[in-house]
């Protein structure tokens, strides 16, 4: 058989690799990315930056997600067109966007504050697909605000376990020989910390702490029997779009959910 044929075979037949994985989610994933992108951006978004100091300085988060919401603006148009940009991308059904925009505004406000809570995605549509608009909208607010105080939470916040710039829980840990670097699941802000263990309740021994690798997606997912949280931990290196990260991991937090465990 000639050496392009032999070739071209193994390349049909192999699985592929991490790398090829994450740039055909990033290429499925553009519609969603560009919409974040432009609101990230361009949707105002006020932030008392002294008021966000003397609330670091105090142990606090640099602010109050759910009063940001509340302040955000009609974030109708926004949400409508991140159902739109599902579908663009292939990921909603036509129908199941016509729902979602019927949605009105006070149900993505609900939504939103729903996604910040922590509670899990819903199973069914249109709900979940709502759901998930909502989420884009509410975290690229978020993103913009925390990139608004990002020099006032870069230091003194080492012994933080939530986020200093929104006070939501971590989802991604890092560990590396410079320390542990944490990754906020709403705002996406990252800090350094001190905190080893569960962020929780700070067990780190087995069988409290249980590993659960995922070589696949070059992920462990360490989940705490003591008090029911779960954290996403790194551990192959590549991976700095947290769109596509959290498409990558999105099976392991329903494995997480299905245990009953929370960020
Ligand atoms: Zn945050
Ligand atoms: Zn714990």
């Amino acid at each position: 058989m000639p050496i392009a044929e032999v070739l071209l075979t193994s390349i049909a037949v192999r699985a592929p690799s991490l790398r090829e994985v994450r740039t055909g989610l990033a290429e499925l994933l553009r519609p969603v990315a560009v919409l974040r992108a432009e609101l990230s951006a361009g949707w105002p978004v006020e932030v008392d930056t002294a008021l966000a100091r003397r609330r670091v300085k105090a142990g606090r988060p640099a602010f109050d997600a759910l009063e940001l919401l509340q302040g955000a603006g009609d974030l109708h148009r926004p949400f409508q067109r991140a159902a739109e940009a599902f579908e663009l991308a292939g990921l909603a059904t036509a129908d199941q966007v016509w729902s979602a925009r019927t949605q009105p505004l006070a149900t993505v406000m609900m939504l939103g504050a729903s996604w910040l809570a922590g509670e899990p995605l819903p199973r069914l549509e249109p709900r979940r697909l709502s759901q998930r608009a909502a989420a884009v909208v509410v975290g690229a607010v978020l993103s913009s605000a925390a990139g608004k105080v990002r020099t006032t939470v870069r230091s003194g916040t080492e012994d933080r376990s939530a986020c200093p710039a929104c006070g939501c829980s971590p989802e991604f840990s890092i560990v590396g020989p410079s320390g542990r670097m944490l990754t906020c699941a709403r705002c996406d802000t990252r800090w350094r910390t001190v905190r080893k263990g569960c962020l929780g309740c700070g067990a780190h021994d087995s069988p409290t702490v249980a590993r659960i690798p995922s070589p696949d997606v070059g992920y462990d997912l360490v989940v705490c029997n003591g008090c029911g949280r779960y954290m996403k931990e790194r551990t192959r290196r590549g991976g700095s779009d947290l769109l596509v990260e959290r498409a990558l991991t999105s099976q392991l937090d329903a494995a997480a959910e299905r245990r009953g465990l929370r960020l």
